[in-house]
């Protein structure tokens, strides 16, 4: 079936072979498709015509009808420029041209009615355009493409491009002259119908030309939908894929091992969030399947233990867990948390990172195959090949975004008869829009809920001129016996990043806060682990004060009687690390405080970040924020996710509605027909692979 759509854009009216290259190579459109599918990107509203004399400000942009008279040069040389009047039924205003002189005053008719448009300036007490675009209204008439929403198109990066707006437009004007049968539908029948959706060729016309501003939103509106329903079809048709093939374990007991830690030595109740997160684990187990689990709860909402239940789980089953931290220190602290939650339990747990001895290695090795341990955790050392367990059921990954794809794949090879089931936890909260769209292969936990009594962390702004108050309020804090956090912006991995901030900034908290009465930690990337667990580690028994450190410490670290996080150049942190930052405080008992420091001079975006953190503690609402500051290609996960968030017209933040309803509409089409083979679904089999084998990293999300 040919398509007018793949018609060589050579063969529109206004192209021929040389703009037809220029065209591909500026703009990538080489067929009429192509153009079709290059939205305007905004509109200019032409529904209404005003009067010179209505003219007040320059705010918004004006149509006028009238003629065009009295045209002179003024000035010299490069300051040269057009002038002339524009005389409508009630007064009149002068139009201005700085370039294009001779060629204007060649075009224009005097005395002809025109059409002009443009954005009145204020000079010398009255108003004038310059450059405006102008317009014959009877070539508009003729031309049948009379539309009060006039498309604005972005223009080529290159240097010297022919590709106006308006040269972009008139070629839209012509691809619709040619087009003259409709262009064949992309979703079938039954779903137009059902939503009342706009034809495929309706929606692309109005999307250019629209008539009104109902025309155009019923336009944008299939357009969209079309977009997210295909990407979240293709995700549910990888998931239920991958359902069916992948076999998992089944821990059918939830035995001896789990009910004496639960009834005897739980520290605390559970939250009902994690009461809920719990069983949804627990049903996943049940299913003969493998499951991969994300499980996103906020900073200090309690995930640990949540993971700690499933293992036990997994254990009383008779078989092996683990859990990989992405840092040494957050490995450390996860050990001593089990191994404290567990210490009267018989169960055997252990610690594996690239600082463990040989000796320790070999005897967690021969423990790890022989299957006497019951819980591994450690860093990406656990995913080594000589690291062999008997029976690993269950792998927890903490902080995923620090994980590549690869990785996770690592895991699920440690078990040969069947893949683990695989938790994976995270603390960077992603909207539910983004997650459904990027995660769509992993099932979803949310807790959200933290454990009774903590006190929101106060947030305060502070200017680095003010920094004596900060540090006397430090020293008043100090002396009431909390502990403090000093951060440096600097990038953990980065290989040529520049110290200086830190050790003068190190240097000068050392001549603020002397010994004997101050002690003070630092830690940062390019010490060896065993000096950072030293730091460390003097820093948690409270033999220090002050941790002055960069972002290694943004994950995971837990000191509850630190109560202060001083963020130094706090513009330089996005909003999410800024975030987890400040989840390190408010871990305790007494009010924490957050405080960030900034100069006088910040740019918007980063005045906007620190607004949002001295407003909300909600690391959903925050990343809602960071999303719509950042967009969602620059979010935390992206990357890894091998998911290319490109959307072409949807938009995250606004079309969470629709996304959910393509979501559902997805979901019943393939539980009434999940190979899509159909004589209605068709269409959807063949449109589906025209979009995703351009862009095959789709089926590899995990
Ligand atoms: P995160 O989700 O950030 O990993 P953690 O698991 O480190 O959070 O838990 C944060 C703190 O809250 C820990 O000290 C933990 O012991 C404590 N905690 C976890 N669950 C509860 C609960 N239900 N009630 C009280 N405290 C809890
Ligand atoms: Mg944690």
């Amino acid at each position: 079936m040919s398509n007018i759509l793949d018609t060589s854009i050579m063969y529109l009216s206004g192209v021929g072979p040389q703009r037809a290259e220029s065209l591909q190579k500026e703009l990538g459109i080489s067929t009429f498709g192509d153009l079709a599918y290059y939205f305007p990107y905004k509109y200019v509203d032409k529904s209404k015509f005003y009067f010179t004399t209505d003219i007040r400000s320059d705010a918004v942009n004006v149509q006028l009808k009238g003629v065009i008279s009295n045209f002179r040069t003024e000035g010299e040389g490069r300051k040269q420029r057009l002038v002339a009047r524009f005389t409508d039924e009630k007064g009149s205003i002068e139009l201005i041209w700085f370039k294009g002189i001779q060629w204007i005053q060649q075009s224009i008719i005097k005395g002809k009615e025109y059409i002009i448009y443009g954005k009145p300036n204020y000079y010398n007490g009255s108003f004038n355009i310059a450059h405006p675009d102008i317009e014959d209204p009877i070539k508009v008439q003729q031309s049948g493409f009379q539309c009060n929403f006039s498309a604005q198109y972005s223009v080529p990066d290159v240097k010297n491009s022919k590709f106006t707006s308006k040269a972009i437009a008139r070629l839209v004007q012509n691809l619709w002259k040619a087009i003259a049968t409709p262009i064949p539908e992309t979703l079938p029948r039954y779903i137009i119908e059902r939503l009342r959706l706009m034809t495929l060729t309706d929606a692309l016309r109005a999307i250019h030309l629209p008539k009104n501003d109902e025309q155009l939103n019923a336009a944008r509106a299939r357009l969209k939908f079309e977009e997210l329903f295909y990407i979240q079809l293709n995700i549910l048709r990888f998931k239920r894929d991958k359902m069916e093939k992948s076999h998992g374990f089944v821990f059918k007991t939830v035995g001896e091992v789990f009910n004496t830690f639960y009834s005897k030595y739980l520290p605390f109740p559970l939250t009902g969030a994690q009461k809920r997160v719990v069983k949804e684990i627990r049903a996943d187990f049940l299913t003969g399947r493998q499951s991969n689990r994300l499980i996103q709860g906020d900073v200090g909402s309690g995930k640990t233990l949540v993971a700690l239940l499933s293992m036990l789980i997994a254990i009383d089953n008779g078989f092996q867990t683990c859990i990989m931290a992405p840092t040494e220190i957050l490995a450390h602290q996860h050990f001593e948390t089990i191994k404290d939650f567990l210490k009267d339990m018989p169960l055997k747990v252990a610690l594996l990172t690239g600082s463990s001895t040989a000796k320790e290695r070999r005897a967690i090795h021969a423990a790890i195959e022989d299957g006497s341990m019951n819980i591994l955790i450690g860093t990406h050392a656990l995913i080594e090949d000589d690291v062999k367990f008997q029976n690993l059921g269950l792998a927890v990954i903490d902080e995923q975004h620090r994980f590549g794809v690869a990785q996770r794949a690592k895991l699920y090879a440690k078990n040969k008869v069947l893949p683990p089931h695989v938790l994976v936890m995270t603390a960077t909260p992603i909207p539910r829009t983004l997650s459904m769209t990027l995660y769509g292969d992993l099932d979803i936990s949310i807790i959200d809920e933290l454990p009774p009594g903590r006190k929101p962390v106060k947030t305060i702004h502070s200017y680095d001129a003010k920094r004596l108050m900060v540090w006397k309020f430090l020293r008043d804090q100090i002396a009431e016996g909390r502990q403090v956090y000093i951060v440096y912006p600097l990038i953990e991995e980065s290989k040529n990043f520049d110290y200086k901030d830190l050790t003068d900034g190190y240097n000068a908290i050392l001549k603020d806060f002397p010994p004997p009465k101050y002690n003070v930690s630092i830690v940062h990337g390019r010490m060896k682990p065993d000096e950072k667990d030293y730091e460390m580690q003097r820093f948690v028994k409270g033999e220090t004060q002050i941790m002055v450190a960069t972002t290694v410490i943004e994950v995971g670290v837990n000191v509850p009687n630190a109560s202060i996080m001083v963020i130094e150049s706090a513009e330089k942190f996005g909003l999410s690390q800024l975030h987890q930052l400040r989840g390190r405080v408010g871990r305790g008992a007494s009010q924490s405080y957050c405080i960030l420091m900034t100069d006088y001079k910040l740019s918007q975006d980063a005045r906007r970040r620190i607004e949002i953190m001295c407003e909300t503690t909600d690391g959903f609402k925050i990343s809602e924020e960071d999303l719509k500051l950042r967009g969602p290609g620059d979010m935390d996960g992206t990357q890894q996710s091998g998911t290319p968030l490109q959307l072409h017209i949807a938009d995250l933040n606004h079309d969470g509605q629709l996304l959910m309803q393509a979501r559902s509409v997805a979901s019943d089409v393939l539980d009434k027909d999940p190979t899509l083979s159909t004589p209605e679904n068709e269409v959807l089999r063949i449109r589906q692979n025209v979009i995703f084998n351009k862009e095959q990293n789709w089926s590899r999300i995990s």
